[in-house]
């Protein structure tokens, strides 16, 4: 007969309390909720908080929306629980994994080397160093404090170095962010890998707050200590070191046995492939050493900013609301229609940045990032569509290509020293010039632009139908405040690395692991994160 655990956990989902209400009135709404005896009743935890700003029927009923963990008695049964269950207001909740070196499985002996200390090759880097394998971590970028160094110098220089910059270095492409920290995915992995964060300094509600962000001023500050926690477990840093080949023994299936890197050869085991989405050289040299790329779609189009208290008035309806609830956030989606393409919003900085997003000199690519605070009194979002293979071509590198050549006329429109074309929303739409698109937070300046002509025909439509839908539920998003700064046009990667799904090696290889936004299986910091640390085990266990 099974026995009985001494304890069961069950979540309680979508538990509405006031804005004004105070959390301790959790517990008991939970235990009403699901109908569990507080005597039963061993612990609790938050598993997910939202806040919900929709309209409904017209009225605007701001409210928290709560998942909650209770930890119960094994035995424990009553009518409203049974019917709570079978209702799906409860439901048993996920099993959650660990990080922890007891218990990993250790396999001393081997040596692994991950090229991209990107959230995808940081975590792969801590699921193997704890299990015992000797990790090398290759960067071609810098560490976080030279990285600082050359950034600074391109905003002085407007010469950006190819090699160490707002994409490449230590932390990887989010190290520059809002650092929002939410997957979309509920993966056993998920509360671990944000404990790690946790345990490095930041905020303990990311574990659960579905808007949680860290911020770049706290981000600095965490990832020092996360590479100390990897040199503890061994792990070598190679910065400014960029990998540059791999020494195959071919057979089938064909075997990495070192890595070839500007700064001298690494043998080893195996290798996990962690280099973002802005790696293009690097897709190149994969692609000469035979490893099988694919063209996959990818987000195209403007970064958009709005003075925040014009969003926090749309969104709460009462600015003042903002200072009790934070600076407002949104995520907006068009689904397409009337022979336009679907848009939606993206990578939302509320009080942040506008920044230049670029690792090459001669293109241009805008993003988002704001530190903790979220004080810069405006807001920025990328509002894009998606372009495939059937608009660009189905070659390995097409997407690259056709990226590449937006980026550029967006940096010719700009004058050549990353100065960005920008138009209001409303010039956008009626299609004319805006003389003086006045002043943005973006870095390097902006100045007037036809966005609406720079952008190709299909983004345009897809990004005006949008911004005429997203002006219902924000109004004055579309309107002469909302000012369009181009191109985004790196959301997420035009390139995936073929790999096998059970194994997780790339096609044709028995231990090349391909991982992260550059291999094309993540979007966003979580995502790249657990899709390292899922190789990383898969690794472990082969
Ligand atoms: C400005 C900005 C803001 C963002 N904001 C957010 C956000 O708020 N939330 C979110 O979820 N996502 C955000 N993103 C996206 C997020 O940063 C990425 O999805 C994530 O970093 C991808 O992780 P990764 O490990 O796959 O690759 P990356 O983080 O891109 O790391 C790849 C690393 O590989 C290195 N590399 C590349 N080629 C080589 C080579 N040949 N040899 C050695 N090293 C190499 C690079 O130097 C780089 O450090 C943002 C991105 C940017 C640019």
């Amino acid at each position: 007969m099974e026995k009985t655990p001494e304890t069961r956990t069950w979540r309680v989902l979508n538990l509405e309390i006031k804005i004004d209400e105070p959390e301790s009135a959790l517990r008991a709404a939970a235990c009403r909720v699901a109908g569990i005896d507080r005597d039963a009743l061993r612990g609790m935890r938050i598993a997910r908080k939202s806040l919900d700003a929709r309209r409904r029927g017209g009225e605007r009923r701001l409210r928290f929306v709560y998942h909650v963990d209770l930890v119960v008695e094994g035995r424990f049964s009553s009518v409203v629980f049974e019917s709570a269950v079978r209702s799906g207001k409860v439901r048993e909740a996920p099993e959650t994994g660990s990080l922890d070196v007891e218990k990993l499985p250790h396999r001393s002996g081997l040596r692994v080397v991950v090229v991209g200390a990107g959230p995808g090759g940081m975590y792969a880097a801590t699921v193997l160093s704890r299990a015992g394998v000797q990790v090398d971590l290759v960067d071609r970028g810098g560490s976080l404090e030279s990285r600082g160094t050359d950034l600074v110098a391109f905003h002085r220089t407007r010469a950006p170095n190819p090699e160490s910059n707002l994409l490449f270095g230590e932390g990887g492409a989010g190290t520059y962010s809002d650092g929002k920290l939410y997957s979309r995915v509920d993966h056993p992995l998920e509360v671990a890998c944000l404990e790690e964060l946790v345990e490095c300094g930041a905020p303990a509600e990311i574990v659960y707050d579905s808007r949680a962000h860290i911020g770049t001023d706290r981000l600095h500050r965490i990832l020092p200590l996360f590479r100390e926690r990897l040199a503890e477990h061994g792990v070598r840093f190679h910065w400014n070191c960029r990998m540059e080949g791999l020494e195959i023994d071919p057979g089938a299936p064909a075997r990495v046995t070192a890595v070839r890197t500007s700064l001298g050869h690494l043998p080893c085991d195996a290798v996990l492939m962690a280099p973002g989405h802005s790696a293009r050289d690097t897709w190149e040299r994969l692609l000469r050493d035979g490893v099988e790329l694919q063209a996959k779609p990818f987000q195209l189009g403007v970064r958009i900013e709005h003075p925040q208290e014009l969003i926090d008035r749309g969104r709460y309806g009462d600015v003042a609301l903002a200072k009790q609830l934070g600076v407002s956030a949104y995520n907006l989606v068009f689904k397409g229609g009337s022979g336009c393409a679907p848009a939606h919003s993206f990578c939302m900085c509320p009080g942040g940045r506008i920044v230049a997003s670029i690792n090459q000199a001669g293109e241009l690519c805008t993003n988002g990032m704001s530190n903790a605070a979220h004080s810069s009194g405006r807001a920025n979002a990328a509002i894009v569509t998606t372009f495939g293979p059937r608009e660009f071509g189905d070659g390995a590198l097409d997407g690259v290509l056709f990226q590449r050549g937006l980026e550029k006329s967006f940096f010719e429109a700009g004058g050549s020293d990353y100065t960005a074309p920008a138009q209001t929303a409303s010039d956008f739409l009626a299609r004319r010039e805006t003389p003086d698109p006045g002043r943005t937070t973006y870095t390097f300046g902006v100045c007037s632009g036809r966005i609406d002509e720079l952008l190709p025909q299909r983004a345009r439509d897809a990004i005006a139908a949008a911004l005429v839908r997203f002006d219902r539920t924000i109004p004055g998003f579309a309107g002469p405040e909302g000012i369009l700064v181009g191109l985004e046009s790196r959301s997420s990667g035009p390139v995936r690395v073929v790999r096998e799904p059970d194994t997780r090696t790339a096609r044709g290889f028995s231990n090349l692991y391909p991982v992260g936004e550059g291999a094309g299986y993540a979007g966003g910091i979580m995502s790249a994160a657990l899709d390292g640390a899922d190789s990383a085990f898969a690794f472990l266990e082969s």
